[in-house]
Formats: C-alpha cells, structure tokens, sequence
C-alpha cells in the first residue's frame, strides 16, 4: 500500500513478475461476464425441451418398472417438471419480483390441491363410472370411434390437436362472453406469473374446461396410458406456460403455447390479454386471428384494473356469483 496525499490508502498495482496484470485481470472478468451470459442465453433455449423430455423420460422409466401409469404420471410431473421448473425460477427467473409471497404461495397451493387436483380427478372417476355403465348397455358402441389400433404416440396427437380446438373456444367465449368472464376473471386476478399460481381457476372453470379436454376422450374410451401420456404432456406444458422462467421458443411460439406468449394473455391491457387463447398449440390463435407475439417487447403489468379484486380463496370461489360492482374486466 502506498499513501497518497490527501486521499488516504490505494491499492498498489502488483509488479508485472507477480504473474498478472491489470490488462489480463479485466480479460479474465470480461471473459467470465461472456461465458455467464452465454450460459444463460443457452439456459432460456434449452428449458423448455429438457423440462419437457425429463418428464416423459421419467414416465417412461417408471412404467418400465411396472408402476400403474395414473401414480407413474403424478409423480413424473412432481420430479421431472414441478422441481426444475421449481429451480429454474431460482436461477433463471423471468422477472425477479413474480415470486411469490408466502400467503400468495398458500393460497395458490389450496386452488391446486382442490380445484386443479381433486377436481377433475372426482369428474373424471364420475365419468368414467357412467362411462361404463354406458358402455355395458349399449355394448361399447361409442368406444368402437377410438383409433385404438394406432401406436400410443399417434393417439397422444390425435387427443392433442382435437382437445385444443374446444378448449380454445371455450377459453374465448370466457373472454368474450359478460357473463361467463367472471369464472374466469379469478384466474386473471394474479399480478405476477410462476408455476404454482398455474391451478388459479374457478370449479365452474374447470368444470367446462373437463367437459372440453377430458370427457369426451374417457366416454370415447381411449386407453389410460394414452390419457396419462397426454396428463403429463398437459401439466408439464401447463406449468411451464406459467412460469417465471425466462424461456424462449423462438418460432415454435408459432405452434406451441409457451410462456412468452401467455404472459401477453394475463396482461392487464385488454387488447393485449385478449389473445393467445391457445392451450397446448398456438395453431389456433394464428387460424382465427388472435395470435399476439411482440417478440422484441416485453408485457409491463399483469392481472386485472380493479384493484379491489379479492385475492383469497374463500372469496374468489364466491366473487363470480356477487354483485361486484368493481371493473373485474383488464382495462383497454
Ligand atoms: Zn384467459
């Protein structure tokens, strides 16, 4: 340390013998600046597609081992996407301040064990009992439409591109509609997005949802592990279309509903959030004209105008039925 008048002490510049120099220590911080953007930018690109396979790949490995494909698919969503995508929210999050907040986090668990969990799994037991019944009396007659002669994967697809097409239309007749728009105002009451606020709909919501992208396919009688299959592709999408990870497509935006499309769907701007109704595929939002992809811009505030919207559990199963006399509408 040398002393310098008037200042106090600096930092002597090492002797050059000493192995370094100023011009290698600021190479060595600009080097590692790149390799960690780099890292990063390859991180966003290749999210999604690992997310994706780790969880059919645990599927199919559970399976191997002779598990009942209904518990193989619960627990490949919990290990192969719920935890990384838990992870990459950690360290490759969208936005910093989307987490969220423990009575946030609380109340998003209830909508998901009840309403995104017990649910649909009473309706799809209710449906696959009267299914049965059906079926017995009227000697199979509707399972005889299933293509169950066609591969697995091949049935998976065909139960993706059909399911889409309701869902997409029932998601923007929600929109649409005055009357139906409060069902769903609930799930657009969030003001940020992450995995676990995903289940944040009401029962009637779901309700409808079931009735477009599972009823039809468990009357028809389509094969458990093809239903599974298509339970796994469905939640681990779900989850991913959700989150605060900063995943990017790139033209597969064209064809897949991710989040950089979806995030534009919760905006609080309502020409902009009445777009990408698209569940799973986006196909259907570029067919009927509500594609919405700013690629170089990025959504400013989410969730709804009125700012006295409940955001309890409690009051949100009753806010649809309520006189409100608040905006539950985003505004324009
Ligand atoms: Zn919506």
């Amino acid at each position: 340390m040398r002393a310098v008048p008037g200042i106090g002490y600096v930092q002597a510049r090492p002797p050059a013998s000493a192995g370094y120099s100023g011009a290698s220590l600021t190479i060595g911080y600009d080097g590692m600046r790149r390799a960690r953007v780099t890292l990063r930018t390859t991180a966003t690109w290749i999210a999604y597609p690992v997310v994706l396979a780790s969880a059919l790949l645990i599927y199919a490995g559970l399976l191997h081992t002779g598990l009942a494909c209904g518990i193989a698919g619960y627990i490949a969503v919990l290990i192969g996407a719920v935890a990384p995508i838990f992870l990459l929210e950690r360290v490759l999050p969208y936005r910093d301040s989307w987490s969220p907040t423990v009575v946030e986090a609380k109340t998003d668990l209830t909508f998901l064990a009840i309403v995104n969990s017990a649910l649909p799994l009473g309706l799809s037991i209710l449906t696959a009992t009267v299914a049965l019944h059906f079926s017995r009396s009227w000697d199979g007659y509707w399972q005889h439409w299933w293509p169950r002669g066609l591969a697995c994967w091949q049935q998976v697809a065909i139960v993706l591109l059909v399911a889409d097409l309701p869902r997409y239309w029932l998601h923007r007749v929600f929109h649409e509609r005055a009357a139906l728009w409060p069902f769903h105002a609930v799930h657009h009451s969030v003001r940020k997005l992450n995995w676990l606020n995903v289940g944040r709909f009401h029962p009637v919501d779901t309700s409808l949802q079931f009735m477009c992208d599972s009823l039809p396919f468990i009357v028809l009688g389509v094969p458990d592990e093809v239903i599974t299959t298509y339970f796994v592709l469905h939640a681990t999408k779900a989850f991913l279309q959700h989150s605060n990870v900063d995943v990017k497509l790139g033209w597969l935006n064209y064809i897949i509903s991710g989040p950089e499309l979806h995030r534009w769907h919760h905006s609080v701007v309502i020409r902009e959030s009445n777009t990408n109704y698209g569940n799973k595929l986006s196909i259907w939002d570029l067919l009927f004209g509500t594609f919405f992809y700013p690629a170089k811009s990025a959504v400013v505030t989410l969730g709804l105008a009125d700012q006295q919207y409940p955001m309890t559990f409690g009051a949100q199963m009753k806010v649809p039925f309520a006189a409100h006399t608040g905006d539950l509408t985003a505004s324009d």
